[in-house]
């Protein structure tokens, strides 16, 4: 086991929704610590920086607008195997196959607007952090 940490967001849909405690509380109980977290509003170009990797997805548009369209909660999130605990919380990418009691099985509102992103892999958690974040901000 070892202590990692994780990029999250709590997407448009659910800052929307006044969703931001529920998921947050989600986390907590899990047994992932947020260490820094801010509410920021992204523009369409941020966004597609961010989602690069899905460029050539014929979602891409869509998913991009999405994200620039109400503020977001960014997040690190720190634990034991945080990265692959966040993704057991956060549930499958379409709610429709997401385990009861993942944020997505009961939040989500479909694929696209699916509440919550969580880093996959070690790399991209610490592209992701650096992406959003600067070292003074993460005091653990
Ligand atoms: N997405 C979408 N349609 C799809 C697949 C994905 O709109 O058919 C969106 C959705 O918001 C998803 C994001 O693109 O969370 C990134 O997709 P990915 O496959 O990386 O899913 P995730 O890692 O978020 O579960
Ligand atoms: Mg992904």
């Amino acid at each position: 086991m070892a202590l990692e940490r994780t990029f999250s967001i709590i997407k448009p849909d659910a800052t929307r929704r006044n969703l931001t405690g529920a998921i947050n509380a989600k986390f907590e109980e899990a047994g992932l610590r947020i260490v820094a977290q801010k509410r920021i509003h992204l523009t369409k170009a941020q966004a597609g920086v961010f989602y690069a990797v899905h460029a050539e997805r014929p979602f891409y548009d869509e998913l991009c607008d999405f994200m620039a369209s109400a503020p977001i909660v960014c997040q690190v999130l720190e634990g034991e195997n945080a990265i692959t605990k966040n993704r057991e919380v956060m549930g499958a990418t379409n709610p429709a196959d997401a385990a009861p009691g993942t944020i997505r099985a009961e939040f989500a509102q479909c694929v696209g607007e699916n509440s919550v992103h969580g880093s996959d892999a070690p790399e991209t958690a610490a592209e992701e952090i650096a992406y959003f974040f600067s070292g003074l901000e993460l005091v653990g």
